[in-house]
């Protein structure tokens, strides 16, 4: 099972991620990890990303897509594998879709966990984290028993930078942006699947159990 998983921040695409991880035994890629491991390893590849990351720089899509290769073609993912933050723009799309012909490989689905903007900004900005433990809450889906108060410590509960409202708004347009042209990409390809991710946890991942075994 060949995945792509996209979805805007907060909405619950890493723990879905989690879920398939754990349910289908497929690895969770994302860009991220896949970067640190080619590092961590020292291939060319990833000594060529260290290079440009070391000097602020975006890594270009050649070597990006040089190291999802290799992450692809290990054995871990000859089941299958969770692409998770790539492809993040049409290039990348379209370079994968040729790597994965040189892999004998395809797309099985793209999974689109969708939720409205407004609900991604609720869920976002009502974040709040204990200065003291790292514990975070959420004003409506995860109160403290005591409003702005840590239960393990009694701390008063702080609101990170990133999770006010106007950094919120901005981030989500961004990826807003940045995003759509490759959901019509895949849609475009008859991959593209939404799932309504304005739901309990357990709901949504019961709907994608449902896309994957059909
Ligand atoms: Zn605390």
């Amino acid at each position: 099972m060949n995945l792509i998983l996209m979805g805007l921040p907060g909405a619950g695409k890493g723990t879905q991620a989690e879920k398939i991880n754990r349910k289908y035994n497929i690895p969770h890629i994302s860009t991220g990890d896949m970067f640190r491991l080619a590092i961590k390893e020292g291939t060319d590849l990833g000594m060529k990303a260290k290079e440009y990351m070391d000097q602020g720089d975006l890594v270009p899509d050649e070597v990006t897509i040089g190291i999802v290769k290799e992450r692809l073609s290990k054995a871990d993912c000859v089941n299958g594998f969770l692409l998770d933050g790539f492809p993040r723009t049409i290039a990348q799309a379209e370079a994968l879709q040729q790597l994965l012909t040189d892999l004998n490989r395809s797309i099985d689905y793209v999974l689109h966990v969708d939720v409205p903007e407004e609900k991604l900004v609720e869920r976002l900005t009502g974040r709040r984290i204990c200065p003291t433990c790292g514990t975070t809450y959420h004003v409506v889906y995860n109160p403290p028993k005591q409003e702005g108060v840590c239960d393990n410590d009694g701390s008063k509960l702080i609101q990170r930078d990133d999770d006010q409202p106007e950094t919120v708004k901005k981030r989500l347009s961004v990826n807003i942006e940045q995003t759509q042209p490759l959901l019509d990409f895949y849609q475009d390809k008859g991959y593209l699947l939404k799932v309504d991710g304005d739901r309990d946890i357990e709901v949504v991942f019961q709907d994608i159990q449902t896309i994957l075994e059909k």
